[in-house]
């Protein structure tokens, strides 16, 4: 009788090993779990984050990895989380950091994109990376076996619901942040929002010349109104709100003081060269801070 209860344990153990799906420490030192069923990877600081997020009725990922050795990792990291399949793929942004290993996924994974990103993809394509990229290991060159560029299969237009098992995704294009086509992605039940490349984490982002501050205010003010329990921006390691709070702080503070010495009579030049923010003395990217002042001073010219 003994033997037998002690067969049907061990029957039973045997069961919940195979059938207990990998925590996210099992993956890898990149992965951690933000919520049940959600596990991003973050890779180094300044490389983009992606996002696996299982539902019952299969996978939604958030973006696909750095470089090809990271979109490789997280499909090998999904197959070892579900047997599901990978249903949509959503676009934070269209440079290259983010949508290079969409062939990794794609077909059959569907790509989804703010309108723009297809025609920003091809104007941006650089064959020399890929071959610059298998150059860097043989790591980098077996994980860029049978690359293309895969462009999304769905672009939308201000906003766009994925529904999927228990999930709800709520897309929201944001004007001006940072490319041609950013998405904002908003989890309303698990209060958990992905910001894209509209804020950096304690660092200088490179505001483009179609960047604006107002614009990239209001889509923080935006974001920090859905009242969100984790912020998860495109690159960087994700936290709570006050990642939004920050980087409002930040860029309020840099028009104020672009906008005093701008009353002053000073030219963009000088003010590049006065313009003192002991605010951000230890944040990364300051190489950047030229391209902030240049995007403050337009906005206070208008
Ligand atoms: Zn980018």
């Amino acid at each position: 009788m003994a033997m037998k209860i002690a067969s049907v344990l061990l029957v039973t153990a045997g069961l919940l090993l195979v059938s207990a799906p990998a925590s996210s420490q099992d993956l890898g030192p990149h992965f951690k779990t933000v919520k049940e069923g959600i596990i991003t990877y973050v890779a180094k600081p300044d490389e983009s984050n992606c996002t696996i997020i299982l539902t019952s009725e299969g996978v939604v990922l958030i973006d696909s990895g750095h470089n090809p050795t990271d979109s490789q990792t997280i499909l090998k990291a999904v197959k070892q989380l579900t047997p599901l399949p990978i249903r949509f793929l959503i676009n934070t942004e269209p440079h290259a950091d983010h949508t290079t290993g969409h062939y990794v996924f794609s077909p059959p994974t569907v790509i989804v994109a703010a309108a723009g990103a297809t025609q920003s993809m091809k104007a941006a394509y650089n064959p020399r990376r890929i071959e610059q990229l298998r150059g860097e290991s043989p790591e980098m060159r077996a994980a860029a076996e049978g690359y293309r560029m895969v462009t999304p299969q769905i672009e939308y237009n201000d906003k766009m619901t994925i529904n999927l098992g228990e999930r709800t995704f709520e897309l929201m294009y944001l004007k001006n942040v940072h490319s041609e086509s950013d998405t904002a992605i908003w989890l309303p039940k698990e209060r958990i929002v992905f910001t894209a490349a509209s804020i950096g984490v304690k660092r200088v982002n490179n505001l483009r010349p179609s960047v604006t501050i107002p614009d990239t205010l209001a889509a923080i003010r935006m974001m920090k109104a859905l009242n969100p329990e984790v912020v998860i921006p495109g690159h960087g390691v994700y936290g709570g709100i006050s990642l939004l709070d920050d980087n409002e702080r930040y860029y309020t503070l840099l028009l104020e003081r672009v906008r005093a010495l701008v009353q002053q009579g000073r030219t963009l030049e000088q003010i590049q060269k006065e313009l003192k923010m002991p605010e951000i003395e230890t944040w990364a990217g300051k190489d950047r801070f030229n391209t902030n002042v240049d995007a403050a001073y337009r906005a206070v010219k208008g």
